[in-house]
């Protein structure tokens, strides 16, 4: 038996995992919450959850609010982390942002108060924004928007005017990272752009089916499956990979890990987008979210199917959701 993605050659098999799945992850969309502070983002409907599942071989499943629009937020990060390595190289980049996981919020800026200190690492927002500010000198938002378009297949994606008019008007906590980013000599461009470029970035409007398409990219080493065009460097998707699995999820990366163990990237716009190396890219929604900014029912969901669909990096044949065994003390004897 082929260990990798074997249930996801099985549609229907997968398909019956995935909606009974759905069914118990719904259940969380209660204890979690639309994002407020900005304030555009405070109308979506919380009662929302869809998922689509791109495989690298076999055939793709769609369920529930696969095809609804949200703004991408956080999850655009990632696009701007490949321009960026692909544009200006990994060392222009690491100038300028860490590797690191922070433990601390996404738009947290204690970390640049130190002297000599850079933004932890670029999927955070003030590393982010540090990437943009270098951006911006090489390419336009048009230019962003059509690469993203392409990633992702789908050529209805748009900027949501409504949502960046609203981000611009509350983002004081970004303004504060951008002008500390450029009294460090971070950002060298003008920061008003800088903050523009990214907040357009964020307020791209995308479905679930297109996160699944760019995850899939990733997934096989950066060339897409339907036009077989190389969208980056494998050393690009490896490394972008890498930052999801160690920083994706913020300060909630660590038990990401362990509950779910795919590299992902959440979005407070309710966005996942996630990474199951050579097997498939996935793209969930749900719009309400749990403390940390990240989907309380997306993160639940990719937890129930991890496992039992074999998506995940350290593949536990004994874990299910719903059921944990631990050797206890027999381990001694051992
Ligand atoms: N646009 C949002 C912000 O900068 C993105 C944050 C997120 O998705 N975590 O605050």
């Amino acid at each position: 038996m082929n260990n990798v993605s074997y249930e996801l050659r099985d549609k229907d098999k997968a398909t019956a995992i995935i909606e009974e799945a759905m069914k118990k992850a719904a259940k969380k969309i209660t204890k979690g919450h639309v994002a407020t502070y900005i304030p555009e983002l405070g109308k979506v409907d919380p009662n929302q959850l869809g998922i689509c599942v791109l495989p690298v071989e076999g055939e793709k499943i769609c369920l529930g609010d696969y095809d609804k629009r949200f703004t991408i937020q956080s999850v655009s990060k990632i696009i701007m982390l490949i321009m960026a390595l692909e544009i200006c190289g990994i060392d222009r980049v690491t100038e300028i942002v860490g590797a690191e996981p922070s433990g601390e919020a996404f738009n947290s800026l204690v970390e640049l108060d130190r002297e000599d200190s850079r933004p932890y690492n670029p999927l955070i927002n003030s590393g982010a924004i540090a990437v943009c500010g270098m951006l911006i000198d090489e390419i336009s938002f048009q230019d962003m928007l059509r690469f993203t378009r392409k990633i992702c297949c789908d050529e209805d994606i748009f900027m949501d005017r409504d949502v960046f008019e609203s981000e611009m008007r509350t983002c004081s906590r970004n303004k504060s990272i951008a002008y500390l980013l450029e009294s460090k000599n971070i950002i060298k461009s003008d920061v008003d752009d800088t903050l523009k470029f990214y907040t357009k970035c964020c307020s791209m409007s995308v479905t679930a089916e297109s996160l699944a398409h760019m995850a899939r990219v990733l997934a096989n080493d950066g060339v897409s499956m339907v036009s077989k065009k190389r969208f980056m460097s494998s050393r690009t998707a490896r490394i972008v990979k890498t930052l999801m699995l160690t920083c994706g999820m913020y300060d909630g990366s660590g038990t990401f890990a362990i509950t779910v163990g795919i590299p992902s990237k959440s979005g407070v716009g309710g966005g996942l987008m996630s990474v199951s190396d050579k097997r498939a890219g996935i793209g969930v929604f749900s719009p309400a979210l749990d403390s940390k900014g990240n989907s309380i029912a997306g993160v639940d969901l990719l937890g129930r199917i991890a496992s039992k669909l074999r998506l995940n990096l350290f593949y536990d044949p004994e874990w299910t959701k719903d059921d944990h065994e631990t050797v206890g003390k027999e381990i001694i004897q051992t």
